[in-house]
């Protein structure tokens, strides 16, 4: 856990704030910009940046950094995977109903 003062020791370095992943705090110098990077859907012509990603998870979340490890991720992916398939389910679902 991070404190509060942790927090904006580390929004006042601007030289932490490029090797800092917005989720876990870890620093790295291998952390991926949710700004750039896409992933690709299944549609292979349509590609959704992670940001993106992260505001559908986290709708209300403020994102003030902008890396992020290889192990958030991941996770960002599995839940955003885990809440696509039920959101498909359930407006399949419905249409049956509607039926
Ligand atoms: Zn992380």
């Amino acid at each position: 856990m991070i404190a509060s003062r942790d927090i904006i020791n580390l929004l006042l370095n601007p030289t932490k704030l490029k090797v800092t992943c917005f989720m876990c705090f870890k620093e790295s110098n291998d952390l991926l910009n949710i700004y750039e990077n896409s992933i690709y859907t299944a549609s292979p012509s349509r590609s959704i940046r992670l940001a993106s990603v992260i505001r559908e998870i986290f709708p209300i979340q403020k994102i003030y950094l902008q890396h992020a490890c290889q192990q958030c991720v991941d996770l960002i992916l599995n839940i955003y995977t885990h809440l696509r398939r039920k959101k498909y389910i359930e407006e399949g679902e419905i249409k049956q109903r509607q039926l």
